[in-house]
């Protein structure tokens, strides 16, 4: 589903990215970690080309993300991100915020986007929140809302860029939550956390990234249990 080809990117003279390769199967959930500042959300963006890269390829679903001449905003409609901010529309109810895209970018009728709409704000356990602002509501809550923002876009894959690390403790479990039922639900994930307990419970690999490095790439049990690099040991002794 997503396919990463000997990736290379530079900020200026700065390579942030160096010959990164790996692939997310369909169905699968990927865990991505490793320090800050080790790439990991300039990673996960170039998947639905929201940052461009100078030299390797990628694919999502088949559809090369690297050439110039695919049409972007189609390849992100059915992308879905969510990242560390919530990002909703803080002047429009949660009702608004989950039909504008589905009407703009998939053309659905009102109708039939509030409908899709309200039935996943259900399903993130805020089905009486429709009228409410992103601000009236707690990060943890917003946080839902902006998945079940992403997921009414019918999303063939879900990126998700450290999506419970702006919040309080007691809110991590109700986001984690959400994306645990995705997975178990089959969804294709590629996600950037910190959170090792979520990867332990439902990731199928782990990929450690340092300094623009895919230093590891393993079946999370293989990761855990016995991690090749010294760094990836030394980044487990910190967080675990
Ligand atoms: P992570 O998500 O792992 O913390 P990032 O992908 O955000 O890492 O950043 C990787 C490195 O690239 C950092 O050193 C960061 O300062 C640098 N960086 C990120 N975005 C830019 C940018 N737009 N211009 C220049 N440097 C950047
Ligand atoms: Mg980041």
């Amino acid at each position: 589903m997503i396919d990463i080809q000997n990736v290379s990117k530079w900020y200026g003279s700065f390579q942030v990215l160096k010959h990164c390769s790996c692939q997310v199967r369909q169905g699968e959930v990927v865990v991505v970690c490793g320090p800050s500042g080790s790439g990991k959300s300039t990673l996960i963006k170039t998947v639905n080309g929201l940052e461009s890269v100078q030299e390797g390829k990628i694919f999502v679903n088949g559809v090369e993300v690297t050439n110039p001449k695919t049409n972007l905003t189609k390849l992100r409609s059915h992308v879905g991100m969510v990242f560390q901010h919530f990002e909703l529309f803080p002047h429009l109810s949660i009702r608004e915020n989950l039909v504008l895209a589905q009407m703009k970018v998939l053309k659905r009728s009102r109708e039939e986007a509030t409908a899709k709409g309200l039935k996943l704000l259900d399903r993130v356990g805020l089905g009486k929140q429709a009228d409410k602002f992103p601000g009236q509501l707690s990060g943890g809550q917003q946080q839902r809302v902006a998945i079940a923002r992403a997921l009414a876009m019918d999303p063939i894959c879900m990126l998700f860029d450290e999506p419970t690390s702006a919040l309080d403790p007691e809110m991590i479990n109700e986001v984690l939550d959400v994306m645990v039922e995705l997975a178990h639900e089959g969804m294709t994930m590629m996600v950037v956390t910190h959170e090792m307990g979520f990867a332990k419970n439902v990731a199928d690999r782990v990929i450690f990234l340092e300094a623009g490095e895919i230093l590891e790439d393993s079946p999370k049990d293989e990761f855990f249990s016995n991690p090749k690099s010294d760094r990836a040991k030394h980044f487990l002794s910190k967080i675990l």
